[in-house]
């Protein structure tokens, strides 16, 4: 048989039941996938649940009020995912009338959106012809057809995408490309392949070459940069002070803790006070303690590494701070990066009472 017949096969029997797979409606479609990049499917689930009983439609998601999105967001990070969400339901009201695109074209001129969304929305929606290339069918495609192309250079989409096409034959582009995705999602996956049950081995090019665990090739990625982050906690009768990030790049929007940024994190106490006593936002305050809460905690972004410390700080006096800072009594309200979320939950619960 062929690799369609056989995959798609294969999908009816091993599918999971998904809320986002029963329905047509390209708006839930879209929310879906937005939710799924680089979210596990398990922790995506409730999101997606959530987000639907919210916002059962379009309008009501772009009538929503953005740090209401962001809030609910919490957890998922990325949140330019968040903000690309909404701004594309403003699009679809103002330039689409209020009618969620399902043709591949239109969909890619909704932010956010690019080819892998748009064919998977026009795809599963409408059936139009275009084949998804996500991680899953990188893989599944270039075992099966033994291609060494790295999977992660300009190129690489315009050969996976039209191998995947030749590929689908004349199954459904809908049960063909949720079918490939499910493939490898579940059967050929990264490690441990199960290629001795494969419906596909008998035409699986690198398993006959012995090559399974060679693909598929990925060029090295450029270089992590390192950031050092202090976080200071000040916390008297005024409440809490924490500050939005107002500048462009990681976490604009969200809120945290005033951060001092350093080269490293060699520094002693007496070099931070200094810091602290220094910065406008603390308006020349004399520091009458440091503490290190917690150990220094790793976080990694897609370019960035951060390695961030929490210091509980005072101050000889009470102090009135710069205006930027918020003062407040929980953090609960505010949408923080999961970093310090983290930090909160582990180390400081009372702060989101
Ligand atoms: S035989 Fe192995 S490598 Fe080839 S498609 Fe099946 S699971 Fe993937």
């Amino acid at each position: 048989m062929s690799f369609s017949v056989d995959l798609i096969n294969w999908y009816q029997k091993n599918k999971r039941e998904l809320p986002w797979r029963n329905t047509k409606n390209p708006y839930y479609i879209w929310l879906s996938e937005i939710i799924l990049q680089q979210t596990r499917v398990e922790q995506g689930k409730s999101y997606y649940l959530k987000f639907e009983k919210e916002f059962p439609t379009v309008r009501a998601l772009a009538n929503a009020d953005e740090q209401k999105v962001l809030n609910m967001w919490q957890g998922l990070g990325y949140y330019s995912r968040a903000r690309n969400l909404k701004k594309a339901a403003d699009q679809v009201i103002t330039e689409f009338n209020g009618v969620f695109p399902t043709d591949y074209k239109n969909l890619l001129k909704l932010k956010g959106v690019g080819k892998y969304t748009a064919a998977a929305v026009a795809s599963f929606s409408k059936n139009e012809r275009v084949p998804v290339v996500d991680g899953n069918v990188y893989r599944v495609i270039s075992r099966y057809l033994n291609i060494d192309e790295p999977i992660n250079t300009p190129k690489s989409y315009k050969i996976f995408s039209e191998a995947a096409l030749e590929l689908m034959e004349n199954s459904r582009p809908d049960e063909f490309n949720q079918a490939i995705m499910e493939f490898g999602a579940l059967h050929c996956t990264p490690t441990n392949p199960k290629c001795d049950k494969c419906p596909l081995s008998d035409q699986c090019t690198a398993l006959v070459l012995n090559r399974v665990k060679d693909l598929p090739v990925k060029k090295k990625k450029t270089k992590v940069r390192e950031r050092f982050f202090n976080f200071i906690i000040t916390n008297n009768a005024s409440g809490l002070a924490i500050e939005k990030r107002d500048q462009k790049g990681i976490w604009q929007n969200l809120y945290q803790f005033p951060m001092i940024e350093t080269k490293n994190h060699k520094h002693q106490f007496s070099e931070l006070k200094k810091l602290i006593e220094t910065d406008d936002r603390f308006q020349n305050h004399k520091v009458s303690k440091v503490t290190q809460i917690g150990s220094d905690r790793k976080h990694l972004l897609s370019h960035q590494r951060i390695w961030a410390r929490f210091y509980e700080v005072e101050f000889e006096s009470e102090t009135v701070y710069h205006e930027s800072i918020v003062r407040t009594k929980s953090l609960e309200s505010y949408p923080i990066p999961r970093l310090i979320e983290r930090f909160v939950e582990e180390e400081a619960p009372h702060y989101l009472k």
